[in-house]
């Protein structure tokens, strides 16, 4: 019996959040499933692909990734531009970087909107005995600006896959 291949859907996917949360980590560790000690905020800006399959459907994703310029909060419109989904990450160890990443939704809302399906990330649960951000404090803010929650480790693969499997659900789902 011929089965027709599902039709593609491409997606744009952004990643957001200040330096050193982890953001390059977390698409290295879920494209190429790699992890690099070092923070090289020097990297191109760039993007990578992965297909997923959900059920019949097939999603690409091109998940974006910055050069480091978010450390200037200047990633501009084109960085923006078309995203159907966001990754906003902080750092469970950092505080202060939690405070930003609500500025980072902020900015993303004002530039793209509500169409965007939106993930809010705690990366490094590997450092939980030094978390200074509770769990339950973000788990409320992502509801009140009707995002999703994960937590991820990239250094020890946690998380990741879920993360982007439920974004890319949400994002199905909004076609
Ligand atoms: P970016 O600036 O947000 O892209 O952050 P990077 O991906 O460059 O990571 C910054 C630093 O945090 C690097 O030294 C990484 O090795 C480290 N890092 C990233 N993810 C994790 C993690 O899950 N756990 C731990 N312990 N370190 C991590
Ligand atoms: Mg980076």
């Amino acid at each position: 019996v011929h089965r027709p291949r599902p039709s593609t859907v491409k997606a744009k996917v952004v990643l957001l959040g200040e330096g050193a949360v982890g953001k390059t980590s977390i698409v290295l560790r879920y494209v190429e499933n790699k992890f690099n000690d070092k923070h090289e905020s020097t990297l191109q800006a760039s993007f990578l692909q992965k297909t997923l399959n959900i059920g019949p459907r097939r999603i690409q994703l091109a998940i974006w990734d910055t050069a480091g310029q978010e450390r200037f909060h200047a990633l501009g419109p084109i960085y923006y531009r078309d995203a159907q989904g966001a990754v906003v990450v902080y750092d469970i160890t950092d505080v202060d970087s939690f405070t930003k990443a609500k500025n980072w939704i902020k900015e993303l809302r004002r530039i793209v909107g509500d169409n965007i399906a939106v993930c809010i990330v705690g990366n490094k649960i590997d450092l939980e005995k030094h978390r200074t951000v509770s769990h339950r404090e973000a788990e409320d803010y992502a509801s009140s600006v009707g995002a999703t929650h994960f937590n991820t480790s990239a250094k020890q693969n946690k998380g990741v896959q879920e993360l982007f499997l439920d974004l890319s659900k949400n994002i199905l789902e909004s076609k």
